[in-house]
């Protein structure tokens, strides 16, 4: 089992590095490959770059030329729906591409060729996602003192599940049209890779997961400090969650293991 790992940050990178043993690396296209052993996990490790193309063509590499059998996606984003805060995490069960607008040929948010709009990645891998993002929250003081978390406001952070919206393009405005669906849950954040990546791993029927941090409210309110936010808090949340779900990887192996064994 080999898994990608592509963060939208390069201090994320930097910390997932750290923790990863025999590293090796590669580069192509500008982006730069390690591979390595993370808590016991087959991995490849990149910085995704931003924005839907850039997400895309490294997704495509990881999968084509490192074969990864999953793929996993962490970064920040801003949030959307109003009861969010920074600091909470955002795992994507629904991600739609709010720029995509192919009318009259396709309805809005259609992906051309794929008469779809909503990529939905597998229950599974969000819920296991999910309970390495609650592990973590349980265990932060341990790896973000107080003092730091109490300058970002982030008291009580939650993990939410639900829609993500995706899009090149930095939105300080979160009431815009193509943020809200027209069925279904509210979208709770926008960020510019995720949807773009899970087109690419539904293509290829490679299985994924999407995680986000709140950076921001994705309004013209929030003003914290962007570069000391993802270097103190967004970094180490990346990290944390990203070996909480290693350590499962390996049990759901081991598990697969036993039972085939008998
Ligand atoms: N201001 C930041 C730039 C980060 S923006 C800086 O100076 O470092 C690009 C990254 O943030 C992308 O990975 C994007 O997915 C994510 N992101 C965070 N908040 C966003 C928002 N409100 N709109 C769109 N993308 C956002």
């Amino acid at each position: 089992m080999k898994v990608g790992i592509m963060g939208a940050m390069e201090q994320e990178i930097a910390r997932i590095k750290q923790q990863m043993l025999r590293v090796t690396k590669i580069t192509k296209g500008g982006r730069t490959y390690y591979q390595g052993d993370l808590h016991g996990v087959e991995v490849v490790l990149v910085f995704s770059r931003w924005g839907k193309v850039a997400a895309s063509s490294t997704a495509t590499l990881l999968i084509n030329l490192f074969k990864i059998d999953f793929l996993l996606f962490t970064g920040v984003a801003g949030a959307v729906a109003r009861d969010l805060n920074i600091g909470d995490i955002v795992i994507g069960t629904s991600l739609y591409q709010h720029d995509v607008d192919a009318r009259p040929f396709f309805p809005r948010f259609e992906i051309p060729f794929l008469k779809k709009h909503i990529f939905q990645p597998q229950e599974i891998h969000t819920s296991k996602l999910h309970t390495a993002c609650n592990i973590f929250l349980n265990d932060l003081p341990q790896y973000i003192n107080a003092p730091l978390l109490k300058n970002f406001l982030i008291t009580q952070p939650k993990v939410y599940l639900g829609a993500i919206a995706s899009g090149d393009q930095f939105i300080s405005d979160n009431t815009q049209d193509s943020l809200r669906l027209d069925e279904g849950a509210p979208v709770l954040a926008v960020e510019m890779e995720g949807a773009a990546v899970a087109q690419i791993c539904e293509e290829y029927i490679i299985p994924y997961a999407v995680v986000r941090v709140i950076s921001d409210v994705a309004d013209h309110s929030a003003h914290i400090d962007f570069v000391a936010f993802i270097e103190e808090i967004a970094s180490l949340y990346s990290a944390g969650i990203v070996a909480n779900f290693m350590t499962m990887f390996i049990e759901v192996t081991q598990a697969e293991e036993v039972a085939s064994e008998s």
